[in-house]
């Protein structure tokens, strides 16, 4: 097509190119002050038990507000804040907001675990411990009921220093989960060193199941292996109830997904999940 165009067709090319590089900067920009003005939001999905049915969980999805353009999604300025250093101040805002909500719906007789993703720009930050233990204090939320999730690959590039910071944070009583696992580039030998308690089945080996035997095959070697580990399995993207019998038959402990609820703001969220978690039930 450029070629097809000669001159013209190369200087489309560079004006269109210059305008990708002038909106990244007018997003950048945006995006920064998106923080200072408080335009970010926590969206909350449920993570349900499969062995009681009960809610015993929420992961915490940061939106973007934007003035003019609505509700933002992630893939489209977690990128450039990992890219522009950004993503350390939206990650802190993002612990802060879900602990302070967390403890919120711990105080109104919902003690749920709040799962946080965590880049691994945050987890190779030096005072990235201290952000943790300080998002605790100032929110009050019990240790426990705090989970960070990283990826594989987040412990690849400086493997000492990122496992060290989480033994600091696994002592602390924090729990740490593997989020899209086995879509990662890192070896088993990670998993191994990690001190953590939970496997995320990522949702594209979720998706097929139970009609696509490798999917079916690879699920249930997560689940084995996860057993002997003595690990404790999710499965995100559970949109049937299809998907749902085969984790349950296949002893997956805990699902998220569509099928139960998107992720939906934190009013809705206690609407909706309030009666259904394992204390409410029990101080009926
Ligand atoms: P993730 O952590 O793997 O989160 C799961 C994503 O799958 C969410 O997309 C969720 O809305 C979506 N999802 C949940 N159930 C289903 C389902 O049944 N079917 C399908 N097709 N999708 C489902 P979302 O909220 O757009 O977030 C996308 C990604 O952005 C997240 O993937 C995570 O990697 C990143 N992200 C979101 N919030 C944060 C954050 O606060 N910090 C960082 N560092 N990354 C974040
Ligand atoms: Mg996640
Ligand atoms: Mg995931
Ligand atoms: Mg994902």
């Amino acid at each position: 097509r450029v070629k097809a165009a000669g001159r013209n067709g190369w200087q489309f090319f560079d004006s269109s190119m210059a305008r990708l590089v002038e909106q990244r900067l007018d997003m950048e920009t945006a995006l920064r002050q998106a923080i200072e003005r408080e335009e970010l939001r926590l969206y909350y999905q449920p993570q349900r038990s499969l062995e009681d049915g009960k809610i015993v969980g929420a992961e915490a999805l940061v939106r973007w507000e934007r003035p003019g353009v609505g509700m933002v999604p992630p893939q489209e300025f977690i990128r450039l804040a990992e890219e522009n250093g950004l993503i350390v101040a939206l990650g802190n805002w993002v612990l802060q907001a879900a602990c302070s909500q967390a403890m919120a719906w711990n105080k109104a007789g919902m003690p749920l675990r709040i799962a946080v993703n965590v880049s691994v720009v945050q987890l190779q930050q030096p005072d990235f411990v201290a952000r943790v233990r300080s998002a605790l204090k100032r929110s009050g939320l019990p240790t426990r009921c705090l989970e960070l999730e990283i990826t594989e690959g987040a412990v690849v590039a400086d493997v000492l220093d990122a496992l060290d910071k989480l033994h600091q944070i696994k002592a602390m009583g924090v729990e740490l989960a593997v989020d899209d696992f086995g879509t990662g580039y890192s070896s088993l030998s990670y998993l191994k060193q990690m001190p953590v308690d939970r496997l995320k089945i990522d949702q594209s080996f979720v998706r097929d199941i139970p009609n696509n035997a490798d999917d079916c095959a690879i699920v249930r070697a997560i689940l084995a292996m996860a057993s002997n580990l003595k690990l404790q399995v999710i499965a995100e993207g559970v949109e049937s109830e299809d998907q749902l019998t085969f984790l349950h038959d296949e002893g997956c402990q805990e699902v998220q997904g569509y099928l139960l609820s998107p992720p939906v703001n934190a009013d809705s969220f206690i609407a909706r999940f309030r009666d259904a978690g394992r204390v409410a039930e029990a101080s009926q």
